[in-house]
């Protein structure tokens, strides 16, 4: 199939995406006055506005313009040439937090918990909405609303959660066992809808839809159904050459053990040291293009391909060619934590409509109960934040979006200072809070930036965290009718813009219902790892960072609909007619690094952790948030909160225990 032109994809049709390109623009007009807190008042609080509703702003979320240009500023050198003198708020708070993601919530739940309901607290996040990678996307078509998640997918976890965690959950009303029922899993299954593989032209040399043989790793649909003769379509079919079609099948079907004569422990130790692409190639003798068939594989949990992923990683994702190595099934060495079976992380798996920004909401509800109407989990999903309650004076926690924290200090000696000032900026102007402790709950490289007083090692670990830049887009569709035509409910294509496309899994939970009928407008979410093999893990996260940075909005509109349309197109999909809005979820800073045994090692070979090295205490300041585990999971959030916290407060207490 031929590029389409503009016109075709759409590209002139207005629906939504351009016309919000951030949240300050939604409000520009509408700026009031928050109820003063201490006796300052703010000139422009755009959230004060009954319209600013950032979860309906479609286009370019995630790290939306405006979010990231003062932290940038700072690091390059730039902003305190320029800054004035800050405004006094006169504010003093018992705990101020910087960064509100769930790491940052928590810690101030958790802090709340220990000092009491009346300890005020001030949350500070940079970002339009509260929740930071938990980050909820709304869209309202044909008069029924439909929910998409911009970050954070579902609770899950390759290890169970510690029991802070659960405790955690379990406060906020969240009991996964009971909640599974609320998730269709079974709808695409029942509809005879498979998973399939979209080749590209410019990798496989022609555009085609393939039934997938194998569907070895999840992705987020829910079931599919497995084909009747799963390897006809894909022998038929495929565009590959007939080696590299036989040399797929082998490797799923093989029972050869690569490494006879060592023990499982041995072989997982050299599994660990060699990339999934030299083990097909070099160790299993595969032509180069099953490469390129698995390249993309695992983009969705490691944000790199298999050249930069180990082969013992690939194993533990499920990937093909172990079965005959007789590995027992318990983590090996670099593997992340006490990683438990796939099967048996199921039990752990639950999924709101709006991914993890649901524990967000919870969080939030429970810190500043009027800011989210409603009582139970089932009233959660349509429920509409009051963003105009957030910070209000007379509530003890406010949580102060739009906000970018440029400074966190002692006043005085760190060892004996009985506060620290944090200057941020809103609205173009500078600030001054006062806390009597700080939770430092963003993301790592940021720190050293703002609290240049933290010691030079520390500040050298916090400042290597390489997070992994993600594209979490979301398409709401008019219907789903071509994907029912082609029998398929998700696609891997592993040379496309977008390697991961799937229909949203359906998930009803109170007066929420999510599409059950082919005819219903749904929710498709698309993922994009901008990584770059070839590179070493954390160069690969560095140069995919700046391309998301560099990369306009059009561009990916234009891949989007052009990827839809030729992988669509067969069953009558018309990207023009069909896709009704567009919010495409930057996260150039998405997943926290998680180390990997390839390039990293220390991770087998023992010593300090940068993260440990990184998240020591200092004076009152104490450093929260996932980076601070290098563990890319809300329970590794919440986990680090607790600890975050635990050292603030010198608690010790014996219920709960967090993973490290
Ligand atoms: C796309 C994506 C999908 C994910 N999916 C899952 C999943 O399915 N399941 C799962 O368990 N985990 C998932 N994760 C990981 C999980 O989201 C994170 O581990 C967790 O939410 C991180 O929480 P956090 O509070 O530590 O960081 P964040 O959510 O990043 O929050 C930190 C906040 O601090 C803000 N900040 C930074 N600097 C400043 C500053 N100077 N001033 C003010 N604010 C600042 C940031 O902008 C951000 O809003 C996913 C992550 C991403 C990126």
């Amino acid at each position: 199939m031929e590029n389409s032109g503009n016109r075709d994809l759409g590209m002139d049709r207005p629906i939504r995406r351009r016309d919000f390109l951030n949240g300050i623009a939604l409000t520009a007009g509408a700026a009031l006055s928050l109820p003063a807190r201490a006796g300052f008042e703010t000139e422009h609080v755009p959230e004060s506005s009954p319209d600013y509703y950032p979860p309906v702003l479609t286009g370019m979320r995630g790290s939306h313009e405006g979010a990231f240009e003062v932290a940038h500023q700072v690091r390059d050198g730039d902003f305190w040439k320029q800054a004035g003198t800050p405004i006094d708020t006169g504010e003093t708070y018992d705990l101020v937090v910087v960064g509100g993601g769930i790491s940052g919530l928590s810690a101030a739940h958790f802090f709340r918990k220990a000092a009491g309901a009346k300890a005020r607290i001030l949350i500070l996040d940079n970002h339009d909405d509260f929740g930071g990678h938990a980050k909820r996307n709304e869209f309202h078509q044909a008069g029924r609303m439909l929910l998409g998640y911009g970050g954070t997918f579902s609770i899950e976890s390759p290890a169970p959660y510690s029991s802070v965690a659960q405790d955690l959950l379990r406060e906020l009303g969240i009991d996964v066992q009971a909640l599974q029922p609320v998730m269709n899993r079974k709808l695409y299954r029942s509809l005879g809808l498979h998973a399939a593989v979209f080749f590209d032209k410019e990798t496989f040399g022609a555009d085609r839809l393939v039934i997938e043989p194998r569907h070895s790793v999840d992705d987020g649909a829910g079931e599919s159904e497995a084909p009747a003769d799963p390897w006809k379509d894909f022998m038929e079919s495929a565009p590959l050459a007939e080696t590299a079609k036989h040399d797929i099948l082998r490797i799923y079907e093989t029972r050869t053990d690569y490494f006879p004569g060592l023990s499982s422990a041995e072989k997982k130790a050299k599994l660990a040291r060699i990339s999934y692409a030299r083990f097909l190639t070099e160790i299993a003798g595969l032509d180069l293009q099953v490469v390129a068939y698995f390249q993309s594989r695992p983009h969705p949990l490691f944000g790199l391909g298999i050249d930069a992923v180990s082969a013992q990683d690939a194993w533990g994702l499920g990937l093909p060619g172990f079965d005959g190595m007789k590995l027992d099934p318990g983590p090996g060495p670099g593997m992340n934590r006490d990683c438990i079976p796939n099967a048996e992380a199921e039990k752990y798996f639950f999924h709101f409509p709006d991914g993890n920004a649901s524990i967000a909401r919870l969080l939030v509800r429970k810190l500043i109960p009027h800011a989210i109407p409603g009582r139970s989990l089932k009233d959660l999903p349509v429920a509409r934040a009051r963003y105009a309650r957030l910070d209000a004076a007379h509530s003890p926690v406010g949580i102060r979006l739009n906000s970018t924290a440029v400074a966190v200090r002692h006043e005085g000696d760190p060892q004996t200072a009985h506060q620290v000032e944090i200057l941020y900026v809103k609205s173009g102007k500078l600030y001054r809070v006062r806390g009597k402790q700080s939770v430092l709950a963003c993301w790592n490289m940021v720190i050293p930036y703002i609290c240049p007083e933290l010691p030079a090692k520390q500040r050298e670990a916090l400042a290597s965290e390489a997070k992994v830049p993600i594209v979490y887009t979301n398409v709401a569709l008019r219907n789903w009718t071509a994907w029912k035509k082609l029998g398929i409910s998700s696609t891997y294509a592993p040379g496309s813009y977008h390697t991961h496309v799937n229909l949203d899994l359906p998930v009803s939970l109170g007066s929420y219902r999510s599409a059950r009928k082919p005819e219903e407008p749904i929710v498709v979410h698309m993922m994009r790892t901008p990584c770059k093999p070839g590179l070493i893990s954390y160069e690969q996260h560095r140069a995919g960072r700046l391309e998301l940075f560099k990369t306009p909005f059009e561009t990916f509109e234009r891949n989007i609909r052009d990827q839809l349309a030729r992988s669509l197109g067969g069953g009558g999909f018309d990207p023009a007619r069909d896709i009704a809005a567009i919010t495409v979820n930057r996260w150039p800073h998405g997943y926290a690094y998680e180390y990997n045994s390839l390039f990293d090692k220390f991770w087998l070979e023992g010593g300090e952790l940068p993260c440990v090295i990184a998240r020591q205490p200092f004076g009152r300041l104490a450093i929260a948030n996932a980076d601070a585990g290098a563990y890319a999971y809300t329970d590794g959030a919440i986990d680090q909160a607790w600890r975050a916290i635990q050292e603030l407060t010198g608690s010790h207490s014996s219920a709960g225990s967090a993973k490290s």
